[in-house]
């Protein structure tokens, strides 16, 4: 029962949920709980609660040390509510901003996890498709918690995607934005491309306000500066290109010579 929770200071706000900080009261153990209200998210659109409970779905299937885990699911008439571990460090994207940028050895620490996350998403058949420095939680050990699997799905046999309203178009590939069907994982490679370009670059690959302006600047192709190693511009660009078929696939990447270098 939620009453087992005592609830303190709110930690996030999503779109139709508010996220609080929660301490069980036998335990005394830290939680995080997601609040969503059930009919205002009803009344804005019926999908919403869809969503949600397909989220619930997948929180279900997830057991890995870079994966939110799901601790228990309460429902009364007006919220329902979902509590899981609570990670404390906050989010990559406020880490990235305070830091202005991350060394490529503090980046390569990170990303590992995160692609170490993915990795297991897709080997059991789930595909995030959200993939954003605000959806990658960091302990105070830079351990790494992906988060928000409002928008995943479980991958289809050949995991091919057709859906235009997915994620921030920041983070999304070409393919997606474009409206063409798309391959998931190819998709989630593309956004890790950019988080990563992000982390030791500080600023955005492709970023403009308008979507029209954005496919522009991604059919130029990703700028890299030189203060990048050439085997990290070398990886950027392969998790970065255009056509998905020649884009790197996650085997590739943990083969690269860059994610080989002393990892801290
Ligand atoms: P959106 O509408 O943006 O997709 P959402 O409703 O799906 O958001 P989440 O993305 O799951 O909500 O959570 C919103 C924010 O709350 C996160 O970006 C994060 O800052 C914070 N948060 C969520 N879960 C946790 C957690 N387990 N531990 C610590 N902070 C969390």
């Amino acid at each position: 029962m939620i009453t087992n929770y005592s609830l303190s200071k709110t930690i996030g706000m999503g779109s139709f949920s508010k996220v609080k900080l929660g301490t069980h009261k036998i335990l005394n153990k830290q939680v995080a709980i997601k609040i969503i209200n059930k009919q205002a998210a009803s009344k804005k659109n019926s999908a919403i609660m869809d969503n949600i409970r397909h989220e619930i779905e997948i929180l279900k299937c997830l057991n890995h040390q870079n994966v939110l885990k799901l601790i228990e699911i309460f429902d009364d008439t007006q919220f329902s509510y979902i509590i899981t571990e609570y990670v404390p460090g906050g989010e990559l994207f406020d880490y990235i901003y305070k830091n202005k940028k991350l060394n490529e050895d503090v980046a390569r620490n990170i990303f590992s996890q995160i692609l170490t996350g993915v990795d297991y998403c897709h080997k059991i058949g789930i595909i995030h498709r959200d993939l954003k420095p605000e959806n990658i939680l960091l302990d105070k050990n830079r351990n790494v918690t992906i988060i928000d699997f409002g928008l995943s799905s479980f991958g289809k046999e050949n995991n091919f995607y057709f859906t235009k309203t997915c994620g921030s178009p920041l983070y999304s590939s070409p393919e997606l934005i474009k409206g063409k069907k798309y391959d998931g994982k190819k998709n989630d490679i593309w956004s890790m491309g950019v988080i990563l370009f992000l982390m030791v670059c500080g600023y955005f690959p492709f970023n403009c306000r308008s979507i029209g302006n954005l496919k522009k600047k991604i059919q130029k192709g990703v700028q890299i500066p030189k203060y990048i190693s050439s085997e990290l511009s070398n990886l950027i660009q392969r998790m970065l290109k255009i056509d998905p078929k020649k884009r790197i696939t996650i085997q590739e990447i943990k083969e690269h010579t860059w994610f080989h270098k002393n990892i801290n």
